[in-house]
């Protein structure tokens, strides 16, 4: 007999890291759309690895893929989420990792838990200020960095580029046949874009920007572009949730998330993912989803001791 043929391998090394995947999805019992007809689901992204939690993981898969463990440089805020996932996949998987980082050097020391941990895990914090942080596409920027930390795999801020937004277009293809509305809180928009690609016919994407200004659309559809050459499934915007731009929260915010975690025992993320669950329930009670329907929440991310810090000050 042949031998049976072997499993997809997936990334090189990164399937000995065992994504859960595909990640669970559970239904709740949330009187606030259920006394609308509407079936809330969790799909719990957050589940997929302990330290790549979420779409970071989806996102980085491809792109660590790409580097085949060439050092990866990439880019973030003091707390990004992007920079903890790449350090941590460099100490899991032994590569060189280096977090070009926004704001000067003076200012974030003593280092803050979330840039501790990326350095505790090996990566090499380096700090630009503001004008260079954002000229960090320029070529001549670009190659001041390669100059100084030698040939890498760039990946930009946030992890989104077109190899992300194919990364997560699986999490459409897994919510395929389940949910009419799949929602996602967005920064980059890299997992909007993806997402809504993935998903089936007459499904919709909604996307709840956590932060202001009203640039994510142009985003998502550059990035689009990018990854599949043009508009890719039926995604549409709400911007009213963002609670005053990214890292900002309010009391009502933490109040709300605190009875979220309450009701369905979901360890609910501050910064994401109770703005993107928020949204939905303002929505069911305005009756944006019709009576009949099945909305995911998906779940990008959870709390953690790093961010604790931080958002126990604003509480
Ligand atoms: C990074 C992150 C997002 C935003 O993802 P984008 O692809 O940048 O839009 C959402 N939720 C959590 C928990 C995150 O860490």
């Amino acid at each position: 007999m042949p031998d049976a043929p072997a499993p997809s391998p997936g990334p090189p090394g990164l399937s000995r890291l065992r994504p859960v995947l595909p990640s669970p999805v559970r239904q709740v019992e949330d009187e606030r759309f259920t006394r609308h007809g509407v079936t809330l689901l969790l799909k719990r992204d957050d589940l997929i690895h302990p330290d790549l939690p979420g779409n970071k993981w989806r996102k980085l898969a491809p792109n660590l893929l790409a580097a085949a463990g060439r050092p990866v440089l990439t880019f973030g805020g003091a707390y990004s989420n992007h920079l903890r996932a790449t350090a941590a996949a460099g100490r899991l998987l032994g590569f060189r990792t280096i977090g070009v980082v926004r704001g000067d050097e003076l200012a974030h020391r003593p280092l803050n838990p979330s840039l501790a941990r990326c350095a505790a895990d090996g990566m090499r914090l380096h700090f630009v200020d503001r004008r260079t942080y954002r000229a960090k596409t320029d070529p001549v920027v670009l190659a001041g960095l390669l100059d100084v930390h030698g040939e890498c795999e760039i990946v930009p801020e946030g992890g989104s580029n077109a190899l992300a937004a194919r990364g997560c277009a699986a999490l459409g293809h897994e919510l395929r046949g389940v949910a009419d509305v799949a929602a996602v809180a967005c920064g980059t928009g890299g997992s909007l874009a993806g997402l809504a690609a993935g998903l089936g016919p007459g499904q919709r994407a909604l996307g709840v920007p956590v932060l202001r200004g009203g640039f994510l659309g142009d985003a998502v559809r550059e990035l689009q572009q990018e990854a599949f050459g043009g508009p890719a499934g039926d995604w549409w915007l709400d911007e009213r949730f963002h609670f005053g731009g990214y890292a900002r929260t309010t009391p009502a915010l933490h109040a709300f998330a605190q009875d979220f975690e309450d009701r369905h025992g979901l360890p609910v993320e501050r910064l994401y993912v109770a703005k993107m669950l928020h949204a939905l329930t303002v929505l069911a009670e305005e009756g944006a989803f019709p009576a009949g329907s099945t909305v995911a929440a998906v779940i990008t991310g959870r709390p953690d001791t790093a961010a604790d810090g931080q958002s126990a000050s604003s509480r």
